[in-house]
């Protein structure tokens, strides 16, 4: 029997912040770019649980965010604090973190500065599972000071849904047998692979739940969702075969720019867009990576619509020529009829490479 958890820090860069500023305690913390009095451009990385009661998030514009905070302190609630991103210190408390789960589980995936998955197979119960990570979550927060969300399953998927399920400070428990009866009655969104473009497009159906979406076929889900579908069929089952990936390597390196205002000036746009070239390529070989076989292309227009193009050569390639060629070629549609046929200007463009070798 595999027993697989998967443990996300709760609200992590705030939550970190609130603990190193004791002064910052209960109060509302957003990490993230420099809100400039409202007119910055950046979005939010983590908001903390006090910031979220304003309706604040990740991902969200930072000047959002801004006009959020501004509303709630007129309504007479507490001030949010803005802090910028101290990603090494983050990285720090990470790698503590890290050490802890590897303490108690012979097979970890970190998947991400803040999430791991780790296998308790050996443990051989839910029962006994659920005790290790009860001692894990004790353990961080003697500790770190901080709270993690742990979710206990037979496969990854179901893991990953669990430890969002109960949050902050939760433990949720799904055994083989009430994993299909957990995932029914959760929203379609939840199931990894389904971003909102789906989930609106479903919406319009009426299709809301995972019980909804099951009543599909797998032949029908293969008709509308092409390949995925038979893989989206055995998800929605709670059904997930995928290992363990132990060696973590970064499989990507990518840099993103907000412009300072929007733009539909090509020489900025270039230049921006062969410096960021510049920028990764040079962190690609930094990281110790000789060769890339993907790139990929990020444009957000003005009113935040947001398109990746992506481009996978034939064969991986060390040359900094190459990608500067490939990433101008996926961005070119993007200025013009092609992919941008009202003109709109560009707010952010992002270059990445993917499929790296050392
Ligand atoms: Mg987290």
């Amino acid at each position: 029997m595999r027993i697989i958890a998967h443990l996300d820090m709760d609200a992590f860069f705030a939550a970190v912040e609130e603990r190193d500023h004791p002064g910052l305690k209960g109060l509302p913390i957003v990490v993230g770019a420099d809100p400039a009095g409202g007119r910055g451009r950046g979005v939010v990385s983590t908001a903390n649980y006090a910031a979220r009661k304003y309706g604040i998030h990740s991902a969200l514009p930072i000047s959002t965010a801004w006009r959020l905070a501004e509303r709630a302190k007129a309504r007479g609630e507490p001030e949010t604090v803005f802090l910028g991103v101290n990603y090494r210190r983050y990285r720090e408390v990470s790698e503590r973190i890290m050490a802890l789960v590897r303490r108690r589980s012979p097979l970890v995936e970190e998947a991400g500065i803040d999430e791991v998955y780790f296998d308790l197979s050996f443990a051989s119960s839910f029962e006994k599972a659920a005790e290790i990570c009860r001692e894990l979550k004790k353990e961080i927060r003697e500790r770190e000071n901080l709270t993690a969300s742990v979710g206990l399953a037979p496969n990854k998927l179901v893991a990953k849904i669990a430890s969002d399920f109960r949050k902050p400070d939760g433990l949720t428990v799904v055994t083989p047998e009430e994993a299909e009866a957990f995932l029914e009655p959760l929203a379609v969104r939840k199931i990894p692979g389904i971003g909102p473009k789906t989930e609106n497009r479903l919406a319009k159906e009426g299709i809301r739940l995972v019980r909804d979406l099951k009543r599909f076929s797998r032949e029908e889900l293969q008709l509308r969702f092409g390949k995925w579908g038979p893989e989206l069929y055995d998800r929605l089952r709670g059904r997930h075969e995928a290992p363990l990936q132990e060696e973590y390597e970064p499989k990507s390196v990518g840099e993103q720019e907000t412009f300072g205002e929007d733009t539909g000036d090509l020489n900025l746009i270039f230049e921006t867009l062969l410096g960021m070239c510049g920028g990764v390529w040079k962190r690609m070989r930094s990281e110790g990576f000789l060769t890339f076989r993907t790139v990929v292309v990020t444009v957000r227009f003005a009113d935040f619509d947001t398109h990746s193009r992506s481009h996978t050569l034939a064969a991986a390639t060390g040359s900094f020529d190459r990608l500067r060629f490939t990433a101008m070629k996926l961005l070119m549609p993007f200025l013009d009829r092609r992919e941008n046929p009202r003109r709109k200007l560009l707010r952010l463009i992002g270059v990445r490479v993917e499929k790296l070798e050392k």
